[in-house]
């Protein structure tokens, strides 16, 4: 077997240039996935993540995250895992029940510096390290400052 064999005809969705995949699924299914499925070239691909990589900093700065350090796959990678790290913190934020307002105010304070460490850490690298911290390694953060207040 070639690898024509397994070579499609589609068209970009954005720009409408024609390019050729490979597909290995049944001859069936490829057929239905080359009509049905939504193609962008590489150029419309890394356009697209150029501008969602944009809009996520620009997003990050109202927040006051610096831009990241690194090559421009390494930030844009990055720059996704800071989201969902900082949807993360602010999931556990609006988790918290407080007895009183001192108690909600010692939190709030909390997350402030704990955010401000973040906003410390411009390497692209240190990001995708730390891909994997969840909420309760966030929490657990978050208490440590807490306690040092
Ligand atoms: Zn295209």
């Amino acid at each position: 077997m070639t690898e024509d064999i397994y070579s499609y005809d589609v068209k970009c969705r954005t720009c409408r240039t024609k390019f050729k995949v490979q597909l290995f699924e049944s001859h069936e299914k490829n057929l239905f996935l080359v009509d049905k499925k939504y193609w962008y070239c590489e150029k419309c691909k890394k356009e697209y993540f150029k501008k969602q990589t944009a809009e996520l900093v620009e997003e990050h700065q109202a927040i006051g995250f610096a831009d990241l350090e690194g090559s421009q796959k390494m930030v844009s990678w990055a720059v996704k895992i800071r989201g969902e790290m900082i949807s993360k913190v602010d999931y556990l934020k609006k988790s918290l029940k407080f007895e009183n307002d001192g108690a909600k105010a010692l939190s709030d304070k909390a997350f402030e510096m704990f955010l401000r460490e973040w906003q410390e850490k411009t390497d692209a690298k240190w990001w995708v390290d730390h891909r994997r911290m969840n909420v309760r390694d966030i929490s657990k953060r978050v208490e440590e400052i807490k306690e040092s207040v």
